[in-house]
């Protein structure tokens, strides 16, 4: 009987979940998930237990990535959220975004689509022109922070006997082999042999990722880093588009620098949460599908590229995250009337202001204190434009939290279906620097998933 061949996935977010879903079923192959958290009903436990024995690292890490306890917003776009159409026809981007569609659907996400009326688009259009910006209409699947688990748990129920979780196994080392990947070694020295490799390893990855592309020679193309700022207002300033868009996309050049600042994962009626990676607190948002803060908030995120010969992107924006963390006791938050006058926000001022923080623990302070002054200039300018699209946002009273640092990881040199330099290793999500969302993250794993579907199949 010929020996069974072994696929190793490296990270259980939805891009290595993707993946298996692929290869499930499939005979003459097994599938191994390796994934340094714990499994989905241990990392729900964790989070229903009392805050203070929460571990924050089971935020990111886990049965589900960071997708377990994302927003849940399935941005079904080829343009937002990765690079897919780097690599693939618009056409066939959009049948694979499509596809993923359906599978979300299909394990349980909902059936309504935000951002489907072309009239209501067409004004929020006209109305983002008139204020200097531009908008980028979406259609919108939310699940809502507390359904996405439940999804992504109903993925793991689907997974073919074919397909093993080794949850808590995190691996260190990627083996190739005479031009081609041979395996995987895990951080416990454990050796797994494979034929094929499918690095997910997601944002929280993307350090360990980086070294092991460089110690494998991997060719790289860097990707511009987002920094900026978590937006809050108060809901009813926003209430019109977010009920028709659910999530707008605005896009404005900054006078002063001519960089792009665009709003991201606008989270209508939701609540401003802090994230752990590597030891840095940032920023970012969610809002629940059945539960309502008087709030909503939005990433206003400037993106630059660097000039020569500084090719690390993701260190620039630790760096400067890293410098809000030292100023407060992580996040800082700030009223825009306060930044504006140049003068710091303290726990009395944001008591008196007219939007109640979501996030109560960041600390009280001055943002100018951490952000370069192209990335500040960048982020009042567009709120002002912002204001003239929906008045208030720009009010003296909306609230400022800092840092949000979005960026595509590192990005290694890759082939139509995701393959890097080295035979057989393929590298999807965000981790590799592919994607910055779940549905492109599906995709990109779908993507490889199928290829080495394929190969295994005419062997
Ligand atoms: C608070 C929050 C809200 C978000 N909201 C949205 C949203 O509404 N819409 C949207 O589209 N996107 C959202 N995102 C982003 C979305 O979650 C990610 O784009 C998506 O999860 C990326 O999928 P991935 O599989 O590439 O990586 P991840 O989901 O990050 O998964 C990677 C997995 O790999 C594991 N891993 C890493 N290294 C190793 C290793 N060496 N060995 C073993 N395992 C490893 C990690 O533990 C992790 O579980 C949100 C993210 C956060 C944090």
């Amino acid at each position: 009987m010929p020996r069974r061949k072994e696929v190793a996935v490296i990270g259980a977010g939805p891009a290595g979940i993707f993946a298996a879903l692929a290869l499930s079923g499939m005979e003459g192959a097994r599938v191994r998930i390796f994934e340094k958290g714990p499994d989905i009903d241990e990392r729900l436990g964790n989070r229903r237990g009392p805050k203070e024995e929460r571990d924050p690292k089971w935020l990111l890490c886990g049965w589900g990535g960071a997708g377990a306890f994302s927003d849940g917003k399935l941005t079904l776009s080829t343009e937002i959220g990765g690079q897919l159409r780097s690599y693939l026809q618009e056409g066939e981007a959009a049948a694979l975004v499509e596809e993923v569609d359906q599978m979300w659907l299909r394990f349980g996400a909902p059936r309504e689509v935000y951002g489907a009326d072309e009239d209501a688009m067409a004004e929020l259009s006209r109305r983002a022109t008139r204020a200097d910006l531009e908008f980028i209409a979406t259609r919108i699947r939310h699940l809502g922070t507390d359904r996405c688990p439940m999804v992504l748990r109903e993925m793991r129920k689907a997974l073919g006997e074919n397909v093993e979780l080794h949850a808590g196994e995190e691996v260190a080392r990627i083996r190739v082999g005479q031009g081609a990947v041979s395996g995987v070694e895990t951080t416990a020295g454990r050796r797994y042999r494979a034929e094929y490799v499918v690095a997910a390893p997601g944002r929280e990855g993307a350090p360990w990722f980086m070294e092991e592309a460089s110690r494998l020679g991997l060719g790289r193309a860097d990707n511009p880093v987002d920094v900026g700022v978590r937006v809050e207002v108060a809901a009813e300033t926003l209430a019109d588009v977010t009920a028709a868009a659910y999530e707008s996309k605005l896009i404005f050049y900054s006078r002063s620098f001519d960089d792009r600042v665009r709003t991201f994962c606008m989270c209508p009626y939701g609540e401003v949460v802090t994230e752990q990676a590597e030891g840095i607190t940032t920023v970012n948002g969610h809002s629940y599908a059945g539960k309502r803060t008087p709030n909503t908030n939005f990433a206003l995120l400037v993106s630059t590229r660097f000039t020569e010969p500084f090719h690390d992107p993701i260190a620039y924006g630790r760096y400067v995250a890293r410098l809000a963390n030292l100023i407060s006791d992580g996040v800082i938050c700030q009223r825009l009337g306060d930044l504006r006058s140049g003068r710091r926000s303290t726990l009395e001022r944001i008591a008196h202001g007219l939007v109640r923080p979501t996030l109560a623990a960041a600390t009280p302070g001055d943002l100018s204190f951490v952000l370069p002054h192209r990335h500040l200039s960048g982020i009042l300018e567009a709120l002002e434009a912002l204001d003239r699209f929906a008045p208030g946002v720009g009010s003296r009273h909306t609230l400022l939290y800092g840092v949000e640092v979005k960026f595509y990881s590192a990005r290694p040199r890759l082939t139509r279906e995701l393959e890097t330099e080295v035979g057989n290793l393929f590298a999807v999500g965000d981790g590799a620097g592919v994607t910055r969302g779940l549905v492109q993250a599906s995709a990109s794993g779908l993507l490889a998933g199928r290829e080495v579907r394929r190969r295994l199949g005419s062997q």
